[in-house]
């Protein structure tokens, strides 16, 4: 797993909407960086830095403008089957039970249906949900809800997991113990975890890297490695390396200008 192949490497990569017309925008503008196997990366920055953008192009759900993206040494273009996606809000179907939900994958990619629920049911008890396989998500608070589109992402397998704000809707006590699971998920699952936050300490708190983005056109301005021993706990982010990094990324956006 640990081959220069495994790595995701961006290089050179820039994104414009709407190029060649009067509203063009550009998002993001020469980023380079590189992810290792089994990473947790998280990405700070400005509102609309292009930290969704980054994430979608990583997801092959748009392409580039310029610049390449690779994974284990090929191109993505397209949406692939070794990535899933968490995004803020869940969208798990409403008419769905849990477990359906979780399997919506697997319909989707054709994956053989015993093996799949097999799985279904493993991944929701490690994500917590054991128990609630046939509840439906309106039976089910927000944080578990985020757990099972955890899972769902998990279904097929995926080499990298791709967060957007996975936490932003909940409310700051279920985002805390949702930090705490997925950093167990994270260590028990061997995934390489890309998590887009507005939150400095959450970037902290669970990334082995903070990738930090200056407002847009979005640049990776800097990575700011977390040494903080693993697992993690709250009382973390009272220890003087939690401190000094947090206050480090904050000094990088108030040097960008980007705190309001
Ligand atoms: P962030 O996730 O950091 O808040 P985004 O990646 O969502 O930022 O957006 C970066 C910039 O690109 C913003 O100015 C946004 O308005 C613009 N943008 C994002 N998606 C589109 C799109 N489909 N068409 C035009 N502009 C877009």
């Amino acid at each position: 797993m640990d081959s220069a192949a495994d790595f995701i490497s961006i290089r050179g990569l820039s994104k414009t909407f709407g190029e060649g017309t009067t509203g063009e925008v550009v998002a993001l503008r020469n980023v380079n960086c590189t992810i290792r196997a089994g990473d947790f990366v998280s990405v700070v920055g400005p509102s609309g830095c292009g930290k969704s953008t980054l994430l979608r192009i990583l997801a092959g759900l748009i392409d580039a403008s310029s610049g390449n993206v690779s994974m284990g040494g090929q191109a993505i273009r397209g949406t692939r089957r070794d990535i899933g996606v968490v995004f803020q809000n869940s969208i798990l179907l409403p008419w769905r039970t849990i477990i359906d939900n979780v399997m919506l994958p697997a319909e989707v990619l054709g994956l053989e249906r015993k093996a799949a629920r097999q799985r279904a049911h493993d991944l929701l008890a490690m994500v917590g949900l054991a128990g609630f396989e046939d509840k439906l998500p309106s039976q089910l608070s927000g944080g578990m809800q985020q757990r099972a589109s955890i899972a769902r992402a998990l279904l097929h397998d995926p080499r990298i997991l791709l967060m957007d704000e996975p936490f932003g809707a909940l409310d700051a006590m279920t985002r805390e113990q949702m930090n705490l699971e997925l950093q167990r998920i994270w260590s028990e699952s061997g995934k390489t975890i890309v998590l887009i936050t507005h939150s400095i300490p959450e970037a902290v708190f669970l990334g082995n890297v903070v990738f930090v983005m200056t407002p847009r056109p979005g640049r990776l301005d800097c990575t700011v490695p977390i040494e903080l021993p693993r697992p993690r706990t709250m009382a973390s982010m009272a220890d003087p390396e939690f401190v000094a990094r947090a206050q480090e990324i904050r000094a990088l956006f108030n040097a960008a200008g980007a705190l309001h």
